[in-house]
């Protein structure tokens, strides 16, 4: 059995990764999915979350906004809204979108309104919860 699988990672604005793997570990809707070649075929969606994937024996983590992932025994695809490394994270930008969401979550939204803004809130302390934990 292969040891590795081929990842590409690609959020809407740039190629965030695409090498081989060892090991990836997603952060699915119902809880985290582990990755190792020779996976089973699976198409699921991608909550904003945590991902994080081991190349050459190091982890490598990464905060995901939402998407999709493909799995096949040999490669594995994500795409995704948005990706960053621990260290790529405006740590006061992403303050400064929390504050933002829950101002707004205290004003008279549609429901339309209501799910964005949560969904705004919820990448924002995405991005700060990684970037607490992983960049020191
Ligand atoms: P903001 O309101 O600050 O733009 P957002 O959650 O609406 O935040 P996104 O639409 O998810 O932003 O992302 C737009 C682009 O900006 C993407 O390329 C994303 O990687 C980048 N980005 C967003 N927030 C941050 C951050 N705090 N640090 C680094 N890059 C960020």
């Amino acid at each position: 059995m292969a040891k590795t699988f081929h990842l590409e990672i690609i959020a809407a604005d740039r190629v965030f990764y695409q090498g081989e793997c060892e090991h990836l570990v997603i952060t699915a809707i119902d809880g985290l999915m582990g990755i190792l070649p020779g996976h089973e075929p699976l198409v699921t969606c991608l909550p904003t979350g945590e991902l994080k994937y081991m190349t050459n024996g190091v982890w490598h983590y990464a905060a995901i906004s939402e998407g999709f992932i493909q799995v096949l025994p040999d490669k594995s695809v994500i795409l995704a809204d948005s990706c960053e490394l621990p260290e790529e994270i405006d740590i006061k930008r992403a303050e400064e979108a929390k504050e933002r969401a829950q101002e707004q979550l205290r004003q008279k939204q549609s429901i339309k309104e209501y799910y964005q803004t949560q969904a705004a809130l919820n990448r924002a302390m995405n991005r700060l919860k990684i970037s607490q934990k992983h960049f020191k």
